[in-house]
């Protein structure tokens, strides 16, 4: 089965002892694309180190919901100076958290919209991720409201990405109406071993109203390991637990799923390093 893994730090410092066995493990699973999104100034250039060291994955730079209030103006003008360099193919990760309110929620909400500028600016998608506390929908109400304030879906950002998705769900969480809403939007789905915890279950009605143009799958690695992966610490390989997962969801062979997923990345994150 084609794989991708759209979502994985391997520039966590977890990954320091043994990316290049991670990475070959990755090969022989059959990971074909990994786009290593930053959290941070640091983790940000972290990112840009691994994929100058693996040529094949790609980059994202930006500012977590985590470490909203900790970026200054001197650290996002950092991040924002290397959003048009050419490893960098996403904006992020950014997005919102309100169940572990790591960062004031008005920082959060202050990040996410300087976030989600740079992405209209340079045409890079935005990476969000966004958390309510169990139950609960409140982040996922105020990012969809964030979204439309910032004119997603308008003649601003259909200028920026034409038909391609202005932003990825990183990590899918949320109810069935705001996955309809997500589509409405023609963002990028992006599913994670989340989709196997108690709670996620509508997951599953995501995974199948998702665009194929679209969809995409992660493991969010070194985080979130599904049924079957190390539970201390998650690595890509394991991508394949979730896109058999989502195979089923959708009715359809792995092998034309992996077709699907390797064509919807390239369409979302569309590189000139990389050899279409
Ligand atoms: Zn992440």
């Amino acid at each position: 089965m084609r794989l991708v893994d759209s979502h994985c730090h391997l520039n966590a410092d977890r990954f320091d002892g043994d990316v290049d066995l991670v990475v070959g493990g990755a090969r022989l699973a059959g990971v074909e694309r990994i786009l290593v999104p930053g959290w941070n100034v640091a983790s940000s250039e972290r990112a840009l180190a691994v994929v100058d060291r693996f040529p094949w994955m790609d980059a994202a730079v930006g500012v977590h919901p985590h470490d909203a209030a900790n970026v200054d103006e001197a650290g996002w003008a950092t991040i924002s100076g290397w959003a048009d360099d050419p490893r960098v193919v996403a904006i992020g990760e950014t997005g919102l958290d309100f169940d572990r309110v790591f960062s004031p929620i008005p920082d959060q909400l202050a990040n996410l919209r300087r976030n989600l500028r740079l992405a209209l600016d340079t045409g890079k998608p935005a990476i969000l991720h966004c958390r309510s506390s169990d139950g609960a929908r409140d982040a996922q109400d105020a990012l969809v409201g964030e979204l439309r304030a910032a004119g997603v879906g308008g003649p601003s950002w259909t200028a920026a990405f034409g038909d391609r998705p202005p932003a990825i769900i990183h990590s899918y969480s949320g109810p069935a109406d705001y996955a309809r809403i997500v589509v409405d939007l023609g963002l990028a789905m992006s599913f994670s071993g989340l989709v196997f915890r108690r709670g996620e279950e509508v997951a599953a009605t995501a995974a199948a109203i998702a665009a194929a143009d679209r969809l995409l799958v992660e493991t969010d690695s070194p985080f979130l390991s599904p049924p079957g992966a190390p539970r201390r610490r998650n690595s890509p390989e394991w991508v394949a637990i979730t896109a058999r997962w989502l195979a089923e969801r959708r009715g359809e062979t792995e092998a034309s799923l992996g077709e699907v997923l390797v064509a919807s990345y390239d369409r979302t994150l569309p590189s000139h390093r990389r050899p279409a």
